[in-house]
């Protein structure tokens, strides 16, 4: 996965020289060359993703220190990673050229809630976890909703993060207004602001949301907010049948009903969380099961929308509605919901597929699925996001041996990002390209987009020491 050398950019080592000139702009205490900091920064949360030693870690506090970085390291030709939480899935933070690799944790401050313009400013360190108490507890609300909370706003602005919520409210693209960035050159520039649009000449501040830093380092955001929903309720809605599942789906939403989340599991992803946490879940003899949020201001329209949901399910073959509308109710269900990655695919040997494909083609994309994991003899457990197409699918090596599963596990993958690609579909849909995509990455643009994306990578990067080695060579 790693190239093997870099014809094009030769890069430096970082010398005795750097690391007194690194100490001189952060402090010695945050210049970390210890061999514990480097292998625990060697690594995201990728399951079986590589491990890269950075040469050095710095944790700087302010942009000013940032710039002075990356002026440092171009000048020197030194390659430079970034890394929010390394929570990411496709080694997007792990640091394959060594060099130096920036921490922005931090740069942890929320900065401002500006409760007149429903607007947040913070620093991009800052993690969910932080950001969402201080913003529910003034009535508000940042609906962009990336399954690990741990994550920092950078890393989700740099994946162009989504999760549970994008059904109704959209990735995280849909609410950054603004961002403070620093391109190698030292430069600091503000992008987008406290406007809520803009027609302004190219939007530059787009380009770096995605760019999964391979073109600036994002320091600061202007987030939008939203009003807090008043209620919540989640269904738990176990099926018969997957095809009665995804029928339910696509007629919810052509019902002109949008929840706030509608997510997919199929039986045996229940069958071994059971196994995994010694809980049983109810009824756990369906074949598939839907979660779905809804959010809203009135009771009664709420609770209608969730009588339209039910009998729609019900006449697609659910064996059972139910409800649950106290926090903690909501709560557990969530919790288990979220554990699932956890649950199936940690510590074994598994991958993580994360294509997305138009709604309505998920039931003709699943049965492909089915039949790649027959052909094969592979183990293959999906669930996700099924209100936006975007549908985690995990083979499993299982009873296969290593040298089977090794030798069988590149066709299945190309299969199902092949077969994803023949229904109009994106390789990822959340968490972006990295390392471990950048093969399959080739086969979703022609060769023209990927020839103007790297004549942008230039453009920002004229040196390549921003991730070299991420989403393409
Ligand atoms: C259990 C689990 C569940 C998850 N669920 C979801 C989900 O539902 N939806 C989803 O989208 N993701 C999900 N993820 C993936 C992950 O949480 C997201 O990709 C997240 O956005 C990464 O944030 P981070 O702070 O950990 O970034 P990191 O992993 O540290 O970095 C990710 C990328 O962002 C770049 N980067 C980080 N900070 C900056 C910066 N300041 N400037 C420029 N570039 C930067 C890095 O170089 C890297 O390329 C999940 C992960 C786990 C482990």
């Amino acid at each position: 996965m790693k190239p093997k050398d870099n014809e094009t950019f030769a890069y430096s080592k970082v010398t005795e020289e750097t690391l007194r000139t690194l100490n001189n702009i952060l402090g010695k205490e945050n210049v970390l060359i210890d061999k514990e900091t480097l292998e625990r920064y060697s690594y995201d949360e990728t399951p079986h993703g590589i491990h890269e030693l950075p040469e050095v870690v710095v944790k700087p506090q302010k942009t000013e220190q940032v710039a002075e970085i990356l002026k440092l390291a171009d000048q020197k030709r030194i390659p430079v990673t970034f890394r929010g939480q390394g929570t990411g899935l496709s080694c997007g933070a792990v640091p394959i050229f060594g060099g130096l690799l920036i921490s922005f944790e931090r740069m942890n401050k929320i900065i401002e809630i500006d409760e007149n313009n429903l607007m947040a400013v913070a620093e991009v360190g800052v993690i969910l976890t932080d950001l969402r108490p201080e913003v529910e507890d003034r009535g508000l609300f940042y609906p962009a909703d990336p399954g690990e909370r741990t994550s920092s706003l950078g890393g989700n602005i740099a994946t162009n993060a989504g999760g549970m919520n994008c059904v109704k409210y959209g990735k995280v693209r849909d609410y950054v207004l603004g961002l403070e960035v620093v391109i190698p050159s030292g430069k600091i520039l503000q992008l987008g602001g406290k406007t809520v649009k803009r027609s302004s000449g190219y939007e530059l501040m787009h380009l770096i949301i995605g760019s999964e830093g391979t073109l600036a380092a994002v320091t600061k955001v202007i987030i939008r907010l939203i009003k807090l929903p008043k209620l919540f309720i989640t269904l738990y809605i176990p099926f018969r049948d997957m095809v009665g599942a995804f029928k339910s789906v696509s007629e919810i939403l052509r019902n002109r009903i949008t929840p706030t989340a509608i997510e997919f599991i199929e039986r045996e992803v229940i069958l071994e969380t059971e196994r995994k946490t010694g809980r049983r879940m109810p009824n756990h003899d369906a074949e598939a099961y839907l979660i779905i949020r809804l959010d809203g201001e009135d009771e009664p329209i709420l609770f209608s929308e969730g009588e339209k949901i039910s009998s729609i399910c019900l006449e697609n073959n659910a064996l059972d509605i139910l409800v649950a509308d106290t926090k903690e109710s909501q709560s557990k269900i969530w919790e288990i919901r979220s554990a699932f990655y956890e649950n199936i695919v940690k510590n074994k040997d598994a991958e993580i597929i994360d294509t997305v494909i138009p709604p309505s083609s998920i039931p003709e994309f699943m049965t492909k699925v089915k039949s790649i994991s027959t052909k094969y003899g592979v183990k293959i457990l999906s669930y996700g996001h099924a209100g936006d197409g975007n549908i985690h699918i995990h083979p499993i090596r299982e009873s296969l041996s290593k040298e089977e599963w090794y030798q069988k596990l590149p066709s299945v993958m190309d299969e199902i990002y092949k077969t994803s690609i023949s229904f109009g579909g994106a390789i990822s849909g959340e968490h972006g390209i990295g390392v471990s995509k950048k093969t399959y990455f080739q086969t979703e643009f022609d060769i023209e987009q990927i020839k103007l994306m790297k004549q942008i990578k230039m453009v920002f990067d004229p040196n390549n020491i921003l991730n070299p080695g991420k989403i393409f060579d």
